[in-house]
């Protein structure tokens, strides 16, 4: 019996055309989409699909839409064995790590994907992702399980953890990397899946989350940063948890307003979280003496999580546990192989 996988489209270039009048790129439906790759009827999987009514270019994706997609692949979790996200690249990793913290227990594969050029054009690379995605979504083991039960991204021959990955080009096919975690496969000839690399198979039903909360900021630090800016940026009302980015392994100015602002937003119980700028390599916090204020003022260092997993780890936990407390312990926890512990 065939694999079954349902495709669910939501946007992005890789189902756009290109305005006559403007030349801008506009989303089309699925069904137009379906109709430029009719290789998809010799795939040898039974393909079913759901679109968003109004397709959407990925900067335009909000929480909302998150659990969207994930209340969809919930909804048909029994009757497909793998799923095919098609979605804009510009905000991929952001999607990708939220369904892997909204689905909770998943054991089937969940497979992002989307291209460079819209499937229409001559040199699209749409082809191979669509195709390569479905087949990975399809395909199970010598016991007949899953070989990737996980969120991933599959773009230009290789397939990465969905929140470990970053885009990290505007226009080269290869747009994503996963810089602290091996690919999960690597697609040539065959499609080469690394064991050691994919999570392993999770027990227990499937539990999906569906609540976000969405007041968290992201504070890019850089030299000279203003003291005063970051502790209006902390003042916003209702603000609950800000994202560092910092320097190095997690280093930042020791500018006493700079840190009294920091403490400040402590003291009103706003969690800030230490996560690197460097695509690769991890915070260690405490390591410079640049990084020991926030050591001190339970700042939470993010290790190798990227901004993308953070953040949207941060709005999951804030969503499921209103405490502080449990946030703090939430983001040095793994959940779904976005974290290497130390
Ligand atoms: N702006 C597009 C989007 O993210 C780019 C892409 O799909 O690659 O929806």
């Amino acid at each position: 019996m065939s694999a079954s996988v349902l495709l669910i489209y939501t946007g992005g270039t890789i189902g756009m055309w290109a305005d006559p009048r403007t030349g801008a790129l506009r989303p089309m439906d699925l069904e137009h989409l379906e109709e430029q790759v009719p290789e998809l009827e010799r795939v040898g999987v039974k393909l079913g699909s759901v679109a968003f009514e109004k397709p959407i270019d990925s900067s335009d994706m909000r929480p909302a839409d998150w659990v969207r997609v994930a209340g969809i692949i919930a909804a048909h979790y029994e009757q497909y064995d793998g799923f095919v996200v098609l979605h804009g690249s510009d905000t991929m990793a952001y999607t990708a790590s939220a369904l892997s913290f909204l689905l909770e227990g998943l054991a089937k594969p969940v497979i992002l994907t989307g291209s460079q050029l819209p499937i229409g054009t001559i040199r699209t690379d749409a082809k191979e992702n669509l195709i390569t995605a479905i087949e990975i979504a399809a395909a199970t083991d010598e016991q007949g399980r899953s070989r990737v039960p996980e969120v991933a991204i599959y773009f230009e021959y290789r397939l990465y953890r969905g929140n470990r990955t970053v885009k990290v080009h505007a226009e080269r096919f290869e747009a994503f990397r996963s810089p602290n975690w091996p690919p999960l496969a690597e697609a040539g000839v065959h499609i080469r899946y690394d064991p050691a690399a994919i999570l392993p198979h999770r027990q227990g039903p499937l539990r999906v989350h569906d609540r976000l909360d969405d007041r968290v900021a992201v504070i890019r630090l850089f030299p000279g940063i203003r003291a005063s800016w970051v502790d209006h940026a902390l003042n916003v009302p209702d603000l609950r948890a800000a994202v560092l980015t910092t320097f190095g392994s997690g280093n930042g100015p020791t500018d006493p307003a700079f840190l009294d602002a920091l403490r400040a937003a402590r003291g009103r119980g706003i969690e800030l979280l230490n996560v690197t700028q460097c695509v690769g390599g991890r915070v260690e916090q405490g390591k410079y003496v640049t990084s020991r204020a926030f050591q001190e003022m339970g700042v939470v260092p993010g290790a190798d999580l990227t901004v993308e997993a953070a953040v949207t780890k941060a709005m999951v936990l804030l969503g499921r546990d209103h405490a502080s407390a449990a946030l703090a312990r939430g983001m040095a926890t793994p959940l779904a192989g976005e974290l290497t512990m130390s």
